[in-house]
C-alpha cells in the first residue's frame, strides 16, 4: 500500500495546564467555570496547578476541578516567589496548600508543583527542597502570555498552535483559567490542535 498525502498524522501529546489562581491583573469573573465547561464540551483534559489560598475561596469549584477528571497539582498557598521565602516559610506555604487543596478537592497534589511566576524553577535549591516535600517543578514550552493586556482569544490560540505544533510530541501549554483571552482561545485551541493530530493529556499520562 502506498502512502497518500491525506493520511492522517500520527496522534502526538499535548498538555494544558492551567494555573488556578486569584488573577493578579483585570479578571473575567467566571472565567475558570467558563474554561471548565470548555474542556467538558470538547472532551479534553488538562492539569490544574491549584493556588491553596483559591481553593480555600472557592471549594466547590475547585471539587468540580478533580470530579471532571482533570489531574491536580500545588501551585502554592500565598503565591509569591519562592526564592523569597526562607527554609521554613518555603515549606509552611506548600503544606498549608496541600492541606487546602486536599480538603477542597478530595485529592493529594502530590508530585506536581509548578513555582508561582516560574520563579525558582531552574534553582537546584528549590528543586531539592520540593523534592524533600514530595514534589517536582512542573515547568512548560508554551506560553502565550495570556494575561497581557493586549491578547486576544485568536492571538492566544495562534500562539499556542503555533508553538506546540513546532515543539510536537509532549507539549506543556501554560494558560490562565481567570483571563479574558484564555476562554475565547481555547476552543480555537483545542479544535486547532486536534485538526493537527494531536491529543490531550493530564501530565502524569506524560511522565
Ligand atoms: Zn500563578
Amino acid at each position: 500500500m502506498t502512502k497518500s498525502p491525506r493520511t492522517r498524522p500520527a496522534p502526538w501529546r499535548v498538555a494544558l495546564t492551567f494555573d488556578v489562581e486569584h488573577g493578579d491583573r483585570p479578571a473575567h469573573p467566571d472565567g475558570t467555570r467558563h474554561v471548565l465547561e470548555t474542556l467538558t464540551e470538547r472532551e479534553a483534559v488538562g492539569t490544574m496547578f491549584v493556588q491553596g489560598r483559591w481553593a480555600q475561596a472557592n471549594p466547590s469549584l475547585a471539587e468540580d476541578l478533580a470530579a471532571r477528571g482533570h489531574l491536580i497539582g500545588n501551585h502554592s498557598h500565598h503565591h509569591a516567589p519562592m526564592s523569597w521565602l526562607s527554609p521554613k516559610a518555603f515549606k509552611q506555604d506548600v503544606q498549608l496548600a496541600e492541606r487546602a487543596i486536599r480538603r477542597a478537592t478530595g485529592h493529594d497534589p502530590r508530585p506536581w508543583f509548578r513555582c508561582p511566576f516560574g520563579d525558582g524553577s531552574e534553582d537546584p535549591a528549590i528543586r531539592s527542597a520540593l523534592d524533600r516535600l514530595g514534589y517536582q517543578e512542573t515547568s512548560w514550552h508554551v506560553d502565550p502570555f495570556d494575561w497581557r493586556g493586549k491578547a486576544t482569544g485568536p492571538s492566544v490560540a495562534r500562539l499556542i498552535i503555533e508553538q506546540a505544533t513546532a515543539h510536537g510530541d509532549g507539549a506543556v501549554v501554560l494558560l490562565h483559567p481567570w483571563t479574558k483571552a484564555t476562554g475565547r482561545a481555547l476552543p480555537l485551541v483545542i479544535d486547532g490542535l486536534r485538526a493537527a493530530g494531536a491529543r490531550f493529556v493530564r501530565m502524569d499520562e506524560l511522565a
